[in-house]
């Protein structure tokens, strides 16, 4: 059996897969099992964000497995402590709870939200906004939060007490922003949703609406954190700061973490027993996430970020077919027009040595926040064909 009838035996079939069975990787290269190259534009979704195998963070990571792998909640590790003391030199928020994914933080995050008003003003204050086009993650309580009708299907009965606002729809906000919302959860840009950037006025709404009720704003930067979008936090381009940041993804260069942050305000909401999470803060996810912080926490390697971001904004304008381009830094979403389907282009672009993602009807670009000039070039000469 080769590989690909081997795993369909075996795996559920909860994703559309590509006949692609991947080895090996080295930066920006991946190998498959017949030794083709491929230049990753995906990066895993925006996961391997110091790209395949980096030397430091393979260093960082081997160090700790080969001294503590992993021990419960009940103790404390060193590791745990300088990469919290770092994450919250890099965002400004003191307080986090680390668990192990983008809906598990989220989850936190929600969790943080009710209880936040509950403690303050007792029941009746648990409904939480949502933008619609949104994406939370695929647990019960992520789904219900993602404002999406497609994803509102078979698991009934979804979790209760999410609204849903149009993004950038000032009134919409208004009007369901009342005394029984203790919460409003965004991304600054919509990933899931097509690279979608919220309006500044629209976010600027939502922070004085939500300063003046007492609400809290969650921000999901689960996709656009930890550098991706040329700040290290997407929140820095709107010059905000959320009571609430959720990061995953990128956060540990490609091991599984996430985090929940949070400021002041909610410092002290979840005491002992109210939530937890067995692998959260797991040392070795530590110590690939200080490894990521090391370089991706800098002021320097986050402009080169932009840099490079514009660099493929501009190429990317000038290829045919290619109607607009959004997002921001190393998070680029790409409209097609003439009929161009972003699907057949990231599958044509599999047999030309490229890994490319889509979202929506968007090409979507996360490459690696390390990736070199040269590697761009090749990927977007590769691009740029497919795109006549
Ligand atoms: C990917 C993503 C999630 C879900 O993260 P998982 O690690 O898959 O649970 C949540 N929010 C946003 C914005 C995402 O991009």
């Amino acid at each position: 059996m080769n590989t690909i009838e081997q795993f369909n035996a075996h795996v559920m079939g909860s994703y559309g897969r590509f006949d692609l069975v991947l080895e090996k990787g080295e930066n920006q290269c991946a190998t498959d099992e017949n030794g083709k190259q491929y230049i990753d534009f995906g990066s895993g979704i925006g996961t391997n964000s110091l790209g395949y195998c980096n030397e430091d963070w393979v260093n960082a990571v081997c160090e700790q497995v080969k001294s503590l792998q992993h021990t419960s909640n009940y103790y404390y590790t060193r590791v745990q402590a300088d990469f919290a003391e770092q994450l919250s030199k890099a965002t400004g928020l003191k307080n986090m709870f680390f668990c192990n994914s983008g809906a598990e933080a989220n989850e936190c995050a929600i969790k943080i939200a009710r209880k936040y008003s509950f403690d303050k003003y007792g029941k009746g204050r648990h409904n939480i906004i949502t933008l619609v086009n949104s994406f939370h993650g695929r647990t019960m309580c992520t789904l219900s939060a993602t404002g999406q009708e497609v994803f509102h299907n078979y698991f009934f009965p979804f979790v209760e007490g999410f609204r849903y606002v149009e993004a950038n729809n000032i009134e919409d906000l208004k009007s369901k922003l009342d005394d029984t919302v203790c919460a409003v959860m965004f991304e600054y840009i919509q990933g899931e949703g097509g690279v979608m950037a919220l309006e500044q006025s629209f976010v600027d709404e939502i922070f004085s609406l939500c300063e003046k009720m007492d609400v809290l704003t969650i921000a999901d930067e689960v996709q656009t954190g930890v550098g991706r979008t040329g700040k290290f936090l997407a929140g820095d381009n709107f010059g905000k700061k959320a009571d609430i940041i959720t990061l995953a993804k990128g956060i540990a260069g490609g091991i599984p973490m996430g985090a929940c942050l949070a400021g002041d305000k909610c410092a002290d909401v979840l005491t002992p027993g109210t939530h937890g999470s067995t692998f959260g803060g797991n040392p070795i996810a530590c110590a690939g996430g200080l490894a990521v912080l090391k370089k991706a926490a800098d002021e320097a390697f986050l402009a080169e970020v932009t840099a490079k971001g514009d660099y493929i904004r501009e190429k990317v304008l000038k290829m045919p077919n290619v109607k607009s381009v959004s997002g921001m830094g190393l998070m680029i979403g790409i409209e097609l027009e003439n009929g161009k389907e972003a699907k057949e282009i990231v599958k044509k672009a599999l047999d030309k040595g490229l890994l490319l993602l889509t979202a929506k009807e968007k090409v979507r670009l996360l490459p690696p926040l390390t990736i070199s000039y040269e590697e761009l070039d090749k990927g977007l000469m590769i691009l740029e064909e497919l795109l006549k």
